[in-house]
C-alpha cells in the first residue's frame, strides 16, 4: 500500500497537531452550546474522530453519506446524491459540517443549502483539506486544516477506488496506479 505513494504531502504528526489546533478553535466557537457535528461519509471519518476528541465542550454527532464522484472517477460529476440521510432534526441546531476536502465545492454547497432549508440556526464548515484550484461552486469553509495543490490526494479517509482510506498521512499516488500521465 505505502509503495503506491509517490509523495507524502502531509504527515501523521502534522495532521495530529492541526486537529489539536482546530479542536481548540471549535471549543471556543461552541462553548456552552450543543452543536450537531455532521460527518460526511466516508472520507471525513478519521478527521472527525480525531478533531472532535480535541473539542472540550458537549456536542452531538451524526453522519450523512453523499456522492458526487462515481467508482474510480477522479472528477466530480457535479450532481450530489444523498446515500444516507441524518437521524437527527437540524431545525434550530448549530450545525458543524465536517469534511475531508473541498474541491469543486459542489458537495458542501448542496449540504449547506439543505441544512439552511431544514432551518438550522447556524451552519459552519470545518474541512481538513482545501483544494481552491478545483472550485466551481461558491463556497468557503470556516475552518481549514491545510491547503493542497491541484493533485488527486489519498489517505486519512480519502480513497482511490475505495482503497488508501486507512493510510495515516495524506499523499499523492504514483501515476501508474491510476494509469495517469506524470
Ligand atoms: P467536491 O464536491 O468539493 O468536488 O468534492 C468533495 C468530495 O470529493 C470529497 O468529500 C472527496 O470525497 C472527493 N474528492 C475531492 N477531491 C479529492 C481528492 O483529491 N482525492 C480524493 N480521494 N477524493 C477527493
Amino acid at each position: 500500500m505505502h509503495n503506491d505513494i509517490k509523495e507524502i504531502l502531509i504527515t501523521e504528526e502534522e495532521i495530529a497537531a492541526k486537529c489539536k489546533e482546530l479542536g481548540e478553535q471549535l471549543t471556543k466557537e461552541y462553548e456552552g452550546r450543543f452543536p450537531l457535528a455532521i460527518g460526511v461519509l466516508k472520507g471525513a471519518l478519521p478527521f472527525m474522530s480525531d478533531v472532535l476528541r480535541q473539542v472540550q465542550t458537549h456536542l452531538e454527532m451524526d453522519f450523512m453519506d453523499v456522492s458526487s464522484y462515481g467508482g474510480t472517477s477522479m472528477v466530480s460529476s457535479g450532481e450530489v446524491k444523498i446515500l444516507k440521510d441524518l437521524n437527527t432534526k437540524v431545525e434550530g441546531r448549530d450545525v458543524l459540517i465536517i469534511e475531508d476536502i473541498i474541491d469543486s465545492g459542489n458537495t458542501l454547497r448542496y449540504l449547506v443549502d439543505l441544512f439552511k432549508y431544514r432551518k438550522a440556526n447556524s451552519v459552519k464548515i470545518v474541512t481538513l483539506l482545501d483544494k481552491p484550484s478545483g472550485r466551481t461552486a461558491e463556497i468557503e469553509a470556516d475552518l481549514v486544516g491545510f491547503e493542497v495543490p491541484d493533485a488527486f490526494v489519498v489517505g486519512y479517509g480519502l480513497d482511490y477506488d475505495e482503497k488508501y482510506r486507512n493510510l495515516p498521512y495524506i499523499g499523492v499516488l504514483k501515476p501508474e496506479i491510476y494509469g495517469g500521465e506524470e
